[in-house]
């Protein structure tokens, strides 16, 4: 990645990426709802309220089975937190990849699964400008549980939301029910939405500050339009992760300035100007 310049923005927000966090809790949640709600993609509800409390929107949990139930040790997988409901239920927008997806996916109600958060840094506002939130696949995740807490605080929120396929676009209806606001979609194919890449959608006019989690590529995109044009950029970078608690140094990322940080304890929510880009 090459170094970039920094963008504008610090503000006076009173909620800080990284401090105030809830200490982490880990306890067995059961499984409320588990639905197939777009091509190998589950919107998955667990039963959490102290977690689901405690959560703010960019961060995330560990979510594993339990040795008892798998037999052999099964490395918990990270998941942001995709909704809270005000009875403490957790949505987790899940998309099929490998053995612990496909076991999500599969969960049924009354299912227990093992739940470590919340955990990481959150998506911060700015008073006064728009959020613009770009989301690529299932990076749709955290701005579900961002718009309606953002729009709860008095910020205004808008919504690109991308898919390479129609197949794979996570139900509008659903959205706009759940983020309590509309959602632009677009689609590689043209089979939902508008038919090109998600940044495609991105409008500047009324000054807003970028916020982005979706693939690399996209990220990258967002970047450079930050630099460009000078305007804050906060992203959630996915990176595979051991253990989320800052233990295996699994999922660190390039800093700018040099070195590396970990994007579990650190991120997963970055300033753009924190990091170092390839663009
Ligand atoms: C902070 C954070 C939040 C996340 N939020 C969500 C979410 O809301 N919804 C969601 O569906 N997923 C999310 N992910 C990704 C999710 O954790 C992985 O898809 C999951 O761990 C894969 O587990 P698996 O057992 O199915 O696949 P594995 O068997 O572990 O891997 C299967 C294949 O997928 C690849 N793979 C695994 N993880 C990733 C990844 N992160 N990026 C690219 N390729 C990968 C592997 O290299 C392998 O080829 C998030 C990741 C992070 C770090």
């Amino acid at each position: 990645m090459t170094a970039t310049t920094a963008t504008g923005g610090g503000s006076a927000e009173p909620i800080p990426l990284r401090e105030n966090r809830a200490t982490p809790r880990r306890h067995w949640a059961p499984v409320v709802r588990n639905r197939e709600v777009a091509e190998a993609t589950w919107w998955l509800e667990v039963d959490a309220p102290e977690i689901a409390a405690a959560s703010r929107p960019g961060q995330f949990l560990m979510i594993g089975f339990g040795v008892e139930n798998t037999g052999a040790p099964f490395i918990p997988r990270p998941f942001s937190v995709g909704w809270r409901s005000p009875e403490g239920v957790i949505g987790l927008l899940v998309r099929a990849f490998g053995a612990g997806t496909r076991r999500l996916g599969a969960l049924d109600p009354g299912d227990d699964v093992l739940l470590l958060g919340p955990l990481g840094s959150a998506f911060r506002p700015e008073p006064g400008r728009p959020s613009l939130c770009v989301a690529g696949g299932v990076g749709l995740a955290p701005f579900l549980f961002l718009a309606p807490e953002f729009r709860d605080r008095g910020h205004e929120v808008r919504l690109l939301y991308g898919e390479r396929t129609g197949a794979r676009v996570f139900d509008p209806d659903l959205i706009r029910e759940l983020t309590r606001g509309d959602v632009e979609i677009w689609t590689e194919d043209g089979e939902a939405g508008s038919r090109g890449l998600v940044v495609e959608g991105i409008d500047l006019s009324d000054d807003p500050i970028l916020m982005g989690c979706g693939p690399t590529p996209m990220l990258q995109a967002l970047a450079r339009t930050a630099f460009e044009e000078e305007i804050p950029l906060q992203v959630s970078v996915e990176e595979h992760m051991g253990c989320g608690i800052g233990t295996c140094q699994g999922c660190v990322v390039p800093a700018a300035g040099g070195g590396w940080m970990k994007a579990c304890t650190r991120g997963p929510v970055f300033e753009a100007r924190e990091l170092q880009w390839e663009l």
